[in-house]
């Protein structure tokens, strides 16, 4: 039976310890610059972080993925070419790469590092995996949260890789890798400085018993004193369509991907990833446990797997709004 590896987040070495303390097989980072998609204040990596996590995985049987995985931004190339000599020098067990020229540059100074395809590269059918298999050796892609269960268990028997799908955590609404919406307000977005909506852009005000939040002068929520405001984003604000005020693009929801764990274990998925480098270790630790007791119980008889409520009641906790989806996974209008 295959077991799909658990791959969590780590925005910080105590997220790492977390994770994998709590049971991950593989711990993904970023550093602490624009190279990778998630490049906020106070979150990922310095180099003796990064080293000190990679000693602390691999004393422990387990592994840490490196995401290098914003787009190279014109003049600046060697920023990110540095990145990745870098990484290779603190012994990182594999590479996430979006872009093209980057994986070209691992392939030729750094061909036996792993190369894993970054969800940012948006690959979404079997030519196109083909593509980064062949032309750059890539033995891994994240699949973008786009794709009903039908077309991965498709891919899983034509693409000439391992598949990687995530499993729970925050949703883009966009097709992965191309969305500009934070820059409209900010001039940054997270493929080209690894950030959407970046905090020095954010504006809290109080304001006659509610609290508005803006992104460089764009209002895009106004909560109520009881209301739980989450981080901001343009895609989860709510703004005033046709004479209404609603959540226009997405609900703030978390995919969670449990009810159909099986049909991905039998269809051969590769790895299972945890959304979230800007969550808490606690956080971390809390979703990892729930997915790893999952995962095993799931490899262990998948036939005859059942589904716990506390596993559901547990992630739903934690899920944004409180709310959980199959996303794309399950499309029953179809
Ligand atoms: S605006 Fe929303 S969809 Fe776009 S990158 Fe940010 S979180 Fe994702």
């Amino acid at each position: 039976m295959n077991k799909p590896e658990l791959v969590c987040p780590g925005g910080t070495s105590a997220a790492v310890e977390a994770a994998i303390d709590a049971g991950a097989d593989a711990v993904y980072v970023g550093m602490r610059n624009e190279t990778n998609a998630r490049n906020f204040p106070g979150l990922n990596l310095d180099q003796a972080e990064l080293v000190a996590s990679i000693r602390y995985a691999h004393r422990k049987g387990r592994k840490i993925y490196l995401a290098i995985n914003t787009y190279p931004q014109p003049g600046r190339v060697n920023t990110w070419e540095r990145a990745v000599d870098e990484a290779v020098a603190t012994g990182v067990d594999a590479l996430i790469i979006a872009d093209l020229g980057l994986l070209r540059y691992c392939q030729e100074h750094h061909p036996r590092v792993p190369r894993h395809l970054s969800v940012q590269g948006s690959a979404t059918n079997a030519d196109a995996l083909r593509f980064y298999a062949e032309r750059f050796g890539v033995t891994r892609a994240v699949l973008p949260r786009v794709l009903p269960l039908n077309q991965v268990e498709r891919l899983t028997q034509e693409a000439p890789l391992s598949l990687e799908v995530f499993g729970f955590g925050g949703l883009c609404v966009m097709v992965e890798g191309r969305c500009a919406l934070s820059s409209y307000a900010t001039g940054v977005s997270p493929n080209t400085c690894g950030a959407c909506s970046p905090a020095a852009s954010v504006r809290w005000e109080e304001h006659a018993g509610e609290r508005r939040v803006r992104l460089d002068g764009v209002l895009i929520d106004v909560f109520q004193k009881t209301e739980k405001a989450g981080y901001p984003t343009i895609c989860k604000g709510r703004f005033k369509t046709r004479g209404a005020v609603n959540y226009t693009l997405e609900e703030p929801t978390s995919l969670n991907v449990l009810p159909i764990l099986a049909d991905l274990v039998q269809a051969g998925v590769a790895a299972i990833k945890i959304e979230g480098r800007q969550r808490s270790p606690t956080y971390v630790a809390r979703v990892t446990a729930i997915m790893r007791a999952a995962i095993d119980a799931c490899v262990r008889d998948p036939l005859h797997f059942v589904l716990q409520p506390e596993w559901m009641q547990g992630l739903s906790a934690l899920a944004e709004g409180h709310q959980q989806t199959l996303g794309a996974f399950h499309r029953p209008w179809r």
